[in-house]
C-alpha cells in the first residue's frame, strides 16, 4: 500500500491532472489514454480489486458511480455517452492494484470489449 502509485496520487505526493475530488474519490486523466477521453476514478481508500473489496468499499464504489453519472455531462463533457471499465487480475490486464474505474468516451467506441 505504501508503495502504491494511486495512493501517492490520492495523497498528492505525486502530482497529477486532477479533474474532480470529493471525500470518496479523485478523477484524473489517464497518462496513456486509449480513447479521446480517458479518465480514471480512484477511490481514496486502498483496496486492490473487486474480489477483495468489503461491503463498505462496495458502497463507496456505488457512490462513485452515482457521482460520475452526475458530472458526466457537465464536468467530463461526455454528453454523447461513455463506457466504465474495471480490470481485474492477469486476464483482465490489471496493472495497478488499487481498484479504479476507467471512464472512456469522447468518440464512438467499439462494441467489442477486447
Ligand atoms: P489498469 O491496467 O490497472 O486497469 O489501469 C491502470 C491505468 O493507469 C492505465 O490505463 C495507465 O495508463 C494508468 N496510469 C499508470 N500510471 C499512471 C500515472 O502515474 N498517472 C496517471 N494519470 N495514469 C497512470
Ligand atoms: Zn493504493
Amino acid at each position: 500500500m505504501n508503495n502504491c502509485i494511486f495512493c501517492k496520487i490520492v495523497n498528492k505526493e505525486i502530482p497529477s491532472n486532477y479533474i474532480y475530488e470529493d471525500d470518496d474519490m479523485i478523477i484524473i486523466k489517464d497518462i496513456n489514454p486509449i480513447a479521446k477521453k480517458h479518465f480514471l476514478a480512484i477511490p481514496k481508500l486502498h483496496f486492490s480489486d473487486v474480489v477483495s473489496m468489503s461491503e463498505d468499499n462496495a458502497k463507496t464504489i456505488g457512490k462513485m458511480l452515482k457521482k460520475i453519472g452526475a458530472i458526466a455531462d457537465s464536468l467530463l463533457e461526455l454528453e454523447k455517452g461513455f463506457r466504465i471499465v474495471m480490470n481485474k487480475g492477469e486476464h483482465g490486464c490489471q496493472s495497478i492494484f488499487h481498484l479504479h474505474l476507467h471512464i472512456l468516451g469522447g468518440e464512438q467506441l467499439s462494441p467489442h470489449f477486447n
